[in-house]
Parts: structure tokens; C-alpha cells; sequence
């Protein structure tokens, strides 16, 4: 098994180690645990796709310490990056801009630009900062399946794969960050975050298909358990639970109401950043209760609703 260490001194400096022979390690972030290699090793990143199964055009995410160290793995940092990055670093936001020649092309998916991000939570600053290298690094789950939000998701999904975890405890964000485009003049969103369009000053503006275009991750199926997701209007959850118990299901309820006795588990949120948080803790509880379905309450797509229904529609595929 992955050696899950917490981020003291001692487990800090195994998964500083770990990076530095170009092995893989998992940290926690504000958004979903992330699982990380040295972003300018082939080979590390390469290990990175092998543990996830992820297709090799879906490109990496490069976490850094401060905006400082943009200069190691971009080659052309845009205006509008540098605004993004003053205003929402660290944060999640991840920017998009032409990479340097130096990253290896199985870090950017084979594309000629490099998403980049530094993250606003204290272990993953701990680790970036004392291994002192860009950290490429995805969602540390199996591709496909929910991003892992706790320490023990990873395990779970990776096992032998990692060398070590970092446990730094659940998620405070919960959903994948917001990714933009900042070679224009604009920002362009490739994918829906935390950090709202509204936030970014694009409102109005629906998603470009270019632009999914330019954001191959998009095109996958995603974030989906192993069980049925079914995507129910607000405040018919217990309702549409029930109907299905009757039909001789066994169901999970994730809903702002009290869940009937009769679910497998059932989680409880009281609004849209709420269930960002526990979403998909709350999809793999229903997976693991052997739930035939899990029945989720949609949330307003306003603010970070936006990005937790993207997430909901692709699980439900
Ligand atoms: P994950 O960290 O698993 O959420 O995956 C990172 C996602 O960031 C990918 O699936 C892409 O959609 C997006 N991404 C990473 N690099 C790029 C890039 N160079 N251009 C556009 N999108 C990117
Ligand atoms: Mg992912």
C-alpha cells in the first residue's frame, strides 16, 4: 500500500523525496487531492498516466508555489496571466498560457500550451515550497471516476501506484478548479470552477465549443461512481427516493431534506458550496453502501453551482 504520512516535518520530507526520484505523490489541495510527479520528468509523468489509466491527450495541470516560478515551464506569460495570477493565486484558478520548450510534451498532452496553478492550501504550499520543483499533478483518482476529496479516496482508487499520501484531511472546495484560457486579450473558461465566471468578469457568455476544443479533459466521461446517478429537481429527492426503494432499488440520497429511513446513506447540504464539498465523498458513500442509485438534488447554476451541476451532469453521463 501507499504510505500515508501526515504533513509534519518527517512526512513532508518522504514525499519531497518521493518527487525528487521521480516517484508520485498525492497532496491534498483546495480543490480535490491531487496526484503529483515532477512536471519536466518524462518518466515521472508518465507514471502519473499509468496509475490513473488517463488518456494520454488529456493534459496536466502544473502546480507551483508562487506565481515566482511561472518561468520554469511557460514561455510566454501574458498580460491577462499576470492579472489573473495577482487577483486569484494562490487559488483555484488554473491558467492557460504557451509552454516552454523544455516541458516534456507528455505533461501538456501533447499541446503546445501548459495549464498552470498555484494552490491556496497550507500542505500543498508546505510540499511545493520545500521540494522547490513544478509539481505536474491531476485529480488522484482512476480516470473516470469521482476526484477524490479525502485521502483515504486515493487509496482507495490507486493503491500501490503512489508512493506516498499525503494526508492533510478533507478538501475545503471540493470541485476541480476553474481553467482559463489567458493567451487573448481575455479570459476564455474551459472549465467551469469555484472561481465563477462572474468573478472573472465574463458573465453572460456560455462555453465557446472552440474553446472545449482546447480543453481536452472536457470530451471524457467523468466524476461517475459505480452505480447510477439520477439528477433530480430540487426538493424531490426524498420523493424520488422513495418511488425507487418501492421499485425494489437500494438508494443513496444526497438532498437538502431529511433522507427516508429506508436509504443506504444519505448525505445532507444546504447549498450549492455545500455539496461542492461533498459531492463526491457523498458519490463514493453510495457506491460503497452498494447502492443500485444515487438520487442528487440539483443546486441554481449560479456561482459555484455552475461548475458542481457540470460536474453532476457528467457523472449522470
Ligand atoms: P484534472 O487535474 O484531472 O482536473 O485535469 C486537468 C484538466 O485541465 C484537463 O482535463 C484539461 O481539461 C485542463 N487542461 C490541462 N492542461 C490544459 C491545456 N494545456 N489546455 C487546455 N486545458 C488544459
Ligand atoms: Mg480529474
Amino acid at each position: 500500500m501507499a504510505g500515508v504520512v501526515v504533513p509534519d516535518v518527517d512526512g513532508l520530507a518522504r514525499a519531497c523525496a518521493a518527487l525528487r526520484a521521480g516517484e508520485l505523490v498525492a497532496f491534498p489541495t483546495e480543490t480535490v487531492y491531487g496526484l503529483g510527479a515532477d512536471a519536466r520528468r518524462a518518466d515521472a509523468v508518465a507514471r502519473v498516466f499509468a496509475a490513473k489509466g488517463r488518456p494520454a491527450d488529456n493534459p496536466l495541470i502544473v502546480h507551483l508555489a508562487d506565481a515566482g516560478q511561472v518561468g520554469s515551464v511557460v514561455s510566454r506569460w501574458t498580460p491577462l496571466a499576470r492579472s489573473l495570477a495577482a487577483t486569484f493565486w494562490p487559488g483555484p484558478l488554473t491558467i492557460v498560457v504557451d509552454a516552454a520548450d523544455t516541458l516534456p510534451s507528455v505533461t501538456t498532452g501533447g499541446l503546445s500550451t501548459v495549464a498552470v496553478r498555484v494552490p491556496d492550501h497550507p500542505v500543498a504550499e508546505a510540499l511545493l515550497r520545500a521540494v522547490d520543483l513544478p509539481v505536474a499533478a491531476p485529480s488522484a483518482n482512476r480516470s473516470g471516476r469521482p476526484s477524490p476529496t479525502e485521502a483515504r479516496h486515493v487509496a482507495d482508487d490507486l493503491g500501490d501506484a503512489v508512493a506516498v499520501v499525503v494526508d492533510g484531511g478533507p478538501c475545503p472546495v471540493g470541485v476541480e478548479s476553474t481553467v482559463v484560457d489567458a493567451r487573448g486579450p481575455r479570459p476564455v473558461v474551459l472549465r467551469e470552477g469555484s472561481i465563477t465566471r462572474e468573478d472573472l468578469g465574463v458573465v453572460g457568455e456560455t462555453a465557446d465549443p472552440d474553446a472545449l476544443r482546447a480543453s481536452p479533459g472536457t470530451r471524457y466521461r467523468h466524476y461517475a461512481p459505480r452505480c447510477r446517478v439520477a439528477l433530480v429537481a430540487p426538493g424531490e429527492g426524498p420523493l424520488v427516493a422513495k418511488q425507487s426503494i418501492e421499485a425494489g432499488e437500494r438508494v443513496a440520497l444526497v438532498s437538502c431534506d431529511a433522507a427516508p429511513a429506508e436509504v443506504v446513506t444519505a448525505t445532507r447540504f444546504a447549498d450549492a458550496a455545500d455539496l461542492a464539498r461533498h459531492l463526491y465523498a457523498a458519490l463514493r458513500a453510495a457506491e460503497q453502501a452498494g447502492a443500485d442509485v444515487v438520487v442528487v438534488e440539483s443546486v441554481p447554476e449560479v456561482g459555484v453551482g455552475r461548475a458542481v451541476m457540470d460536474r453532476l451532469r457528467r457523472a449522470a453521463g
